[in-house]
Order: structure tokens, then C-alpha cells, then sequence
């Protein structure tokens, strides 16, 4: 009898866990911004959700491209060159955001490299390794230095000819925070978005009643894993919790790239060499709460190696690299 007041709790408590569903859970897949693309969502309204911040991200992915004709960046790089070219509002501010990153990142962080990595053609099918003259020469007309701004009129021009910008390392992330805020405008409270392995989170992952009971909550933290550069996708060498409105993000040598002689070349550029990046690092992760900065910092850090860790510290919540041996090294002080 004395313990029949705490039965009657328990079996009251564990009833109203079994009586309430989590939210529907809505996902959706598209192949943009040169990437596989999935989020997820959770709640009333998700699928109008998902569908508005898909279209967003197509919006961004027509904008941004340097490889579609029409798209704004297209336009500037046709043009540039011959003199000042009017730009939106939106597509001078992300250049110029860019410019700012260069400047923080001592350079490491360059959106002037595409004559560059055109060159290499890594992820193409045309991938090679261009003589060293080709090189030089291409560098000629590469530096963010050489791109002049004009506030005012929202205007680009390159102070050296045939220079051209791609913005594909920095889009991306704008894309996942407006598609973030997106989500958000439209209600929903809980959300995962991944960009071919990078991730942003809206607040936490509703439980099933059962993981709920187990838990003693409804919700908890969303876990994202770090890639084991070494195995096939999925396989992670270490987990992050990730909180409400944070992006973790990866840039590694393992996904895009060509062999040669049992020599690994990939898509990160080092701008002062205008070759594949030698830091010694196989991933760099970028844990932070702004997207657009985020993915920029992401490619600087994988060029930084751990020279990132006291560099660039400072920008984001915390810096891990995954160095040749599979060492993990984190910028986390505690
Ligand atoms: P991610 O894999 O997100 O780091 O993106 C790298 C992409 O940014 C490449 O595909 C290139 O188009 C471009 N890129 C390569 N090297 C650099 C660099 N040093 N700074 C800025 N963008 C770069
Ligand atoms: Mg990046």
C-alpha cells in the first residue's frame, strides 16, 4: 500500500510518454550546389518547409555557380575584366565576406583560384597534373587582392585580365543558413541539414516514447560523426554533440581527388603554390554558428593544417583535424 502512490506515478508518467507521438519526420534529397543534399524535419508543415528551403537552395546554386551561364558569378567573370560589373545586393555581399575571410585567413582562403583549379580539373574528367610553367603562369592572374570592390554601386572588376572567382567553398554555407533560417520562418524546431557530410542543426532530435522513457526527455542533442578519412562513408573516428543552430563542417582530401604515382592530388588549393595543399592533415572540421564563414574556414584550416589550430581559433567554436595517422587534434582548451 505504502508504494502504491509511486506506482500509480510511474505507471501515470510512462503513460502520457506512450500516449504522445514525436512529430512526423519529413526528408528530402536533391542533388545541388554540386553536392547530394538531405534534410530533415521534423513537425507540422515540414514538407512545405522542406520544399521552400530546397527552393532556396536551387535559387543559391543558380546565383553562385561559376559554371552555369546566366548565374551571377558567370556574369562577373565574363566581364570583369573589361571594367566594373553591377552585381545584386546579395552576391557582393557574399564576395565581399570573402574577401574579409582572405584577409583574417592570411590568404589561405581565396575565391580568385579558379583559374587554378580548372587547370587541375580534380573531381572532372578531365583531371591532370599541369607543368609547372602552366602553373605560373595561372597564378599570374589569381590573388583576392587583385579584385576591387565598389561599395556604392555593388561592383566587381578584376585589376588583372581573365581573372575569375568561384565561390563554391563559401556558397554552400550560405545556402545551408538561409535554408536554416528558412525552416525556421516556416515553424519548425527541429532539423538536421546535410550537405554531402556537412551538417547544421535546428534544436534537438525528437525521441520515439520508448528512447524518450529510457532517456527521461523527449528530445536530445543531435550527434554528428567525423568521417574516418581512411573508410568508407559512414564510418566515423569521432562524434560531436551538436547544439541548437550549429554547423559542423568538413573539408577533406579523401573525396575529391585523382592518384598518380601513389601521389594524392585534391581540390584544395594552396594560393601560393597553385598546387594540392601539403598540411599533413587528411580532414579539417569547423564548428561554428555562422555557415557562409564556416565552410570558408573549413578549406583554410584543411591548408593551414595545424598551424589552424592557433590561427584560426579564434573565428569559430572549435577546430578539429584528423592528421595523417588518424591522430585527432582538436583547438578545444578543455
Ligand atoms: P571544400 O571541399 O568545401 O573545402 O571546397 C573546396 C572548393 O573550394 C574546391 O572545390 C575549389 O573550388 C575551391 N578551393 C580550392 N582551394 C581553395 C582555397 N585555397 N580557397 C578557396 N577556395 C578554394
Ligand atoms: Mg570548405
Amino acid at each position: 500500500m505504502k508504494y502504491a502512490k509511486y506506482i500509480l506515478i510511474v505507471v501515470f508518467v510512462t503513460g502520457i510518454f506512450l500516449c504522445l507521438k514525436p512529430p512526423v519526420k519529413k526528408q528530402k534529397t536533391e542533388y545541388l550546389l554540386d553536392t547530394v543534399i538531405t534534410v530533415t524535419a521534423y513537425g507540422k508543415g515540414a514538407n512545405i518547409a522542406l520544399d521552400e528551403a530546397f527552393s532556396e537552395i536551387k535559387r543559391i546554386d543558380d546565383t553562385f555557380s561559376a559554371y552555369k551561364d546566366g548565374s551571377e558569378i558567370s556574369k562577373i567573370n565574363k566581364n570583369a575584366s573589361g571594367g566594373f560589373v553591377k552585381t545584386t545586393e546579395e552576391v557582393f555581399s557574399l564576395i565581399k565576406k570573402a574577401v574579409l575571410i582572405s584577409e583574417k585567413t592570411n590568404g589561405a582562403f581565396d575565391i580568385t583560384l579558379k583559374p587554378i583549379s580548372d587547370l587541375w580539373g580534380i573531381g572532372t574528367e578531365n583531371a591532370r597534373i599541369p607543368d609547372e610553367d602552366e602553373i605560373d603562369k595561372t597564378l599570374e592572374k589569381c590573388g583576392y587582392k587583385n579584385l576591387e570592390l565598389d561599395e556604392e554601386t555593388h561592383s566587381i572588376f578584376f585589376k588583372i585580365p581573365n581573372m575569375a572567382i568561384d565561390l563554391g567553398a563559401i556558397a554552400k554555407g550560405y545556402a545551408s543558413s538561409r535554408a536554416l533560417d528558412i525552416l525556421k520562418e516556416n515553424g519548425i524546431k527541429s532539423a538536421l541539414l546535410d550537405l554531402g557530410g556537412n551538417v547544421a542543426v535546428i534544436g534537438n532530435l525528437p525521441l520515439s516514447p520508448f528512447e524518450a522513457i529510457k532517456n527521461g526527455s523527449f528530445t536530445r542533442p543531435f550527434k554528428v560523426g567525423i568521417q574516418n578519412p581512411l573508410e568508407s562513408r559512414g564510418n566515423v573516428l569521432k562524434t560531436v554533440t551538436a547544439s541548437d543552430n550549429m554547423f559542423i563542417i568538413t573539408s577533406g582530401n579523401y573525396e575529391r581527388y585523382f592518384e598518380k604515382d601513389g601521389i594524392i592530388y585534391h581540390h584544395i588549393i594552396d594560393p601560393k603554390t597553385g598546387y594540392p595543399a601539403k598540411s599533413g592533415i587528411k580532414s579539417a572540421t569547423v564548428i561554428t554558428k555562422d555557415g557562409a564563414e564556416g565552410y570558408a574556414l573549413s578549406t583554410a584550416a584543411f591548408f593551414l593544417g595545424e598551424k589552424s589550430l592557433d590561427l584560426l581559433s579564434s573565428l569559430c567554436e572549435e577546430i578539429i583535424l584528423i592528421d595523417d595517422n588518424l591522430n585527432i587534434k582538436t583547438s578545444r582548451k578543455d
